[in-house]
């Protein structure tokens, strides 16, 4: 049966196929910057890649997949201006970058194993691969790409005609646009490969470099590590559309002149979340978690029920009325599923085999999970043996991922997910209360922060903290 993908670098979907003499899909996905929660905006991204995932494995694809922790500031925008996210992150707990990426590192993993999203082949961190950043600059800086401003090596894109291919731009249009905020670039499309550290200021996260102490921009650890990892050409390159103009645009740029070949294959982009018409964004409105999800009751499968039921390539709109649909359907799934457990045997009638290909053809037609979710519930409604039922919800499973092959939990909130705000909050009361020698006050405190599994340690640098 043929899989095919739409490939955002052709407009068009594609037969996949892996080129020869390679034993394995290699992936690379856009992970995120851990300088807060994960949004369910951002997550739906994650699913929709795990939906591919694991469609290249019923496919009988081998895989290596491969996500990026950034854990270095890179900036507020797309731009090469504004705040470094990181630090912006340790001002607002007052705890020191480090620790911000390392927290917000596990909340995300935790998010990951709730929403049933296989862990990757590899988590690749920015920290750990700076000598490889220094590496490809280094290259396409000897290959003549880059020039020197007073903050930093930047990329030229007028030496790489192909650069307004990718996501159509009109680049003279956007020249136009830019010319007050261009400062000592040469034209609006170039961008930085690494950043000089203020003069007169020591940054939390600075390496040295040919170029003098600074720090990787943010474009060039995707194309740095998916070449370490995965070889100078990738299979499928994924993100959330919100990166073909400007991200996957610099990521192609730079990797493909230091390299003179493709960089991938297939690039496939999860369109966003939107609450009403808006773009769901960090800045604006109830920020959405998967702890706020559970908060209010719900199991996290629920959301990825409701990401299913829409293709990744259409925007999906948020309300808590959809979720709570989604959260009926999954209950009412698992009331048809539930019974048929341990009942699985083989499938051979003719009936199951063709539920089975309808399957099979839906998730590979460009990853169509709402029919391939429609299939799953008229199979149930046939008049098929229980142990046939039974094998199919296991085998379609593998892809839907909804865990319908154990019992369905009744979710208990658990709040497990705590803000750092509220830990340093608590804290400071405690050395405010200790102070007075308010020890009651004091103890309480602790037994709370205890209650949200929060070990606390008092020692020369303050109180620090640890899940
Ligand atoms: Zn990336």
């Amino acid at each position: 049966m043929a899989l095919q993908f739409y490939n955002t670098a052709t407009r068009s979907k594609e037969p996949f196929t892996l080129p020869e003499g390679v034993p394995a899909v290699r992936i690379y996905c856009c992970g995120p910057t851990v300088y807060h929660f994960a949004h369910i905006g951002n997550l739906r991204t994650y699913i929709f890649e795990d939906f591919l995932r694991r469609t290249l494995e019923y496919y009988g694809f081998a895989v290596n997949h491969v996500v990026n922790i950034t854990d270095v500031g890179h900036l507020t925008s797309d731009g090469d201006d504004g705040d470094d996210k990181m630090e912006k992150g340790a001002l607002r707990t007052g705890k020191t970058v480090w620790e911000v990426a390392d927290y917000y590192t596990q909340t995300f993993m935790k998010d990951w194993k709730a929403l049933n999203i296989i862990e990757p082949s590899i988590w690749c961190k920015a920290t750990d691969h700076i000598q490889q950043q220094i590496q490809l600059v280094k290259t396409l800086e000897e290959k003549g790409y880059t020039y020197r401003t007073s903050d930093g090596i930047y990329f030229d894109s007028a030496k790489f005609p192909r650069y307004p291919d990718f996501a159509h731009l009109d680049v003279e249009n956007l020249q136009q646009g830019s010319r007050i905020e261009m400062g000592e670039k040469r034209s609006a499309t170039d961008f930085a490969l690494w950043k000089f550290s203020p003069k007169d200021q020591k940054r939390a996260m600075e390496w040295d470099s040919p170029w003098g102490i600074g720090f990787p921009g943010w474009h060039i650890e995707c194309s740095a590590m998916a070449m370490h990892h995965l070889g100078e050409t990738l299979d499928i390159h994924c993100g959330g559309s919100d990166h073909i103009r400007v991200h996957h645009t610099n990521e192609i740029a730079q990797s493909e002149c230091a390299t003179g070949k493709p960089f991938a294959r297939f690039w496939m982009h999860g369109e966003f979340l939107r609450m009403g018409s808006d773009k769901m964004s960090k800045s604006a409105g109830e920020f959405l978690t998967v702890s706020l999800l559970q908060e209010k009751g719900f199991n996290p499968l629920d959301y990825r029920l409701f990401a299913l039921t829409s293709h990744y390539r259409n925007y999906l709109n948020f309300t808590w009325e959809a979720l709570e649909n989604a959260r009926e359907s999954l209950k009412s799934l698992h009331k048809k599923t539930d019974v048929l457990i341990g009942k699985a045997d083989l499938i051979q009638s003719e009936l199951a085999l063709r539920f089975k290909n309808e399957f099979q053809e839906a998730i590979g037609d460009d990853l169509n999970m709402p029919k391939a979710l429609g299939i799953l519930n008229s199979m149930l409604k046939e008049n098929l043996e229980e142990s046939e039922k039974a094998a199919l919800v296991l085998d379609f499973d593998r892809v839907l991922g909804l865990n319908l092959g154990s019992i369905r939990e009744e979710y208990a909130p658990k709040q497990e997910n705590v803000d750092v705000f509220k830990i340093d909050a608590l804290i400071s009361l405690r050395n405010e209360a200790r102070k007075n020698k308010n020890w009651a006050e004091s103890d309480r405190i602790r037994d709370e922060l205890k209650s949200m599994n929060i070990t606390i340690k008092d020692g020369p640098n303050g109180t620090e903290w640890s899940l």
